[in-house]
């Protein structure tokens, strides 16, 4: 077996659906990958369950209100912490006194970027589920990872395609990236029927099993959107050479074009464990917990182009990558509160798209924004959106 470098692991989400299956990963990997800090947002009990399991020294719980349950049900040797400054000391205490040299970031939205962005300031490796960071704050979290010597590995299954077929050439003989979608479970209904889809609906995605903003984010096509901006800034790559592919299988996870015309692809089962093994093995490739592939039955692989009309999101990303400074801030905020307020029956499909649109015009953006800046249009976004119903 190929050597596999040991690693001592945070995993931020732990508790999700990427932070579980990251912990199968890590459990195949016969002890190569060593556990030091978990954290989450309100589960506290599966929180607590994964320390005992895995004998993480540090736990982080992002809702205080569970910390004293929490505290009650971990082993005595695993220390508990609690916030959103909690989440940040974990990084720093797995780091500084577990030698954590691994973060795995898997939080879902805004609520991800400051533990990220603390790991890669210690100088981690990143394994990289919480595109919402890069789309926040690609234009800090970039350059701050090169000066620092963190290696930014993709988790999102595109993003790590991309990553192994750009191994085929240099930088400079890229014409294109192709980022494939599947299209969601609204790909052949009509403008008319999407928009007054329910939320039951939105959530039957129909090739990946994901959490559930991700999923409704895979409805509205938001989520290639939130891929167009994560993958200007992973790959260096204007926005003019990105395109999005409707591929309805989900087999062919993305595709690189060279100036020679060569399109090179990477092919998988539709299974996160694959591209999250990678991140956490690179450049090293083992047997793992993933799916492979099945041929045995006849098997044909479509595409299509992506349909602006009934899916407007999409061109929100390309408008956030193009305009840059605070937009990526604005269209991620914009987007997490209009899922919500979908979630929670106060508007219709159909509006998640155009509300964030709407804020995202309005937007004045700042060039070259600080990180306070970010957080500021953040903000704005927000109280924007929720104007924007009235
Ligand atoms: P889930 O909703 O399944 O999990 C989210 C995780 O984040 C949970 O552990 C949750 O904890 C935690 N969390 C939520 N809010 C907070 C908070 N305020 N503080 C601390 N922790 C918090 O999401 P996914 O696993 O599906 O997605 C995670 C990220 O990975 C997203 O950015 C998504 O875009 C990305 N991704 C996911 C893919 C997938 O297949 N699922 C594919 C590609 C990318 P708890 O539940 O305990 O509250
Ligand atoms: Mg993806």
């Amino acid at each position: 077996m190929t050597q596999v470098r040991s690693r001592r692991l945070v995993i931020l989400g732990s508790t999700g659906s990427i932070g579980r299956s990251t912990l199968d990963v890590v459990g195949a990997l016969n002890g190569t990958v060593r556990v030091v800090g978990l954290a989450a947002g309100s589960g506290w009990e599966a929180l607590a369950r994964q320390a005992h399991d895995t004998g993480a020294e540090y736990v982080a719980i992002g809702d205080e209100s569970h910390y004293d349950r929490l505290r009650a049900a971990l082993p005595a040797a695993t220390t508990a912490l609690a916030g959103a400054d909690g989440l940040v000391e974990l990084v720093d205490r797995a780091r500084d006194a577990a030698d954590a040299d691994y973060t795995l970031s898997a939080i879902v939205g805004a609520a991800g970027l400051p533990a990220t962005l603390r790991a890669v300031e210690r100088g981690m490796d990143i394994g990289l589920a919480n595109k919402e960071s890069l789309v926040i704050a690609g234009s800090i979290l970039m350059p701050l990872a090169r000066e620092r010597g963190a290696a930014l590995l993709p988790v999102d299954s595109e993003h790590s395609a991309i990553f192994q077929c750009l191994h085929s050439g240099t930088h400079a003989e890229v014409r294109r990236l192709f980022l494939t979608a599947s299209g969601g479970p609204f790909r052949k209904w009509s403008a008319e029927r999407i928009d007054a889809a329910t939320v039951d609906e939105a959530l039957a995605h129909p090739t990946w099993s994901m959490g559930p903003k991700i999923t409704i984010d895979s409805a509205t096509m938001m989520n290639k959107a939130l891929e167009v901006v994560e993958a200007r800034w992973l790959f260096d790559m204007p926005v003019e050479r990105i395109e999005v592919l409707v591929h309805p299988e989900s087999i062919v996870h993305s595709m690189v074009e060279f100036v020679d015309g060569s399109i090179v692809a990477q092919l998988g089962a539709p299974d996160m464990k694959t591209p999250i093994q990678y991140a956490l093995t690179y450049p090293a490739r083992v047997a793992g917990v993933a799916t492979s592939l099945s041929w045995s039955a006849a098997r044909s692989l479509n595409f299509e182009p992506a349909d602006p009309q009934r899916f407007p999101a999409l061109a929100l990303g390309f408008d956030a990558a193009r305009r840059g400074g605070t937009c990526g801030a604005v269209l991620n905020a914009a987007n997490e509160v209009a899922v919500e307020l979908f979630r929670a029956g106060k508007i219709r499909f159909g509006e998640i798209g155009r509300l964030t649109a709407r804020v995202l015009g309005r937007h004045q953006s700042i060039e070259s924004p600080t990180l306070k800046q970010l957080t500021a249009a953040d903000q704005w976004a927000r109280q924007e959106l929720q104007g924007c119903r009235i």
